[in-house]
């Protein structure tokens, strides 16, 4: 599912690689274009969205639990 996040975090020794096409770029560089660069920030964004997304479920959850549930608790 997050491949891409993966082969981030691969080490490399000399050289690395796009994460996004996956060709060998200089190890100053870390992407192979400005293209891929701003598809990497894109896919970026969108799993940091629905991190968010999955947080206020969570926290929601959690408000319910502590705040609702010892309504019913009480009677
Ligand atoms: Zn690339």
């Amino acid at each position: 599912m997050s491949s891409w996040k993966s082969n981030l975090k691969k080490k490399y020794d000399e050289h690395r690689h796009c994460p996004i096409c996956g060709i060998s770029i200089p190890p100053d560089k870390e992407f192979c274009s400005l293209e891929c660069r701003d598809k990497y920030q894109g896919a970026q964004k969108k799993q940091n969205r629905s991190q968010w997304i999955m947080m206020a479920l969570m926290i929601g959850m959690v408000v319910v639990m502590t705040v609702i549930m010892p309504m019913f608790g009480n009677g």
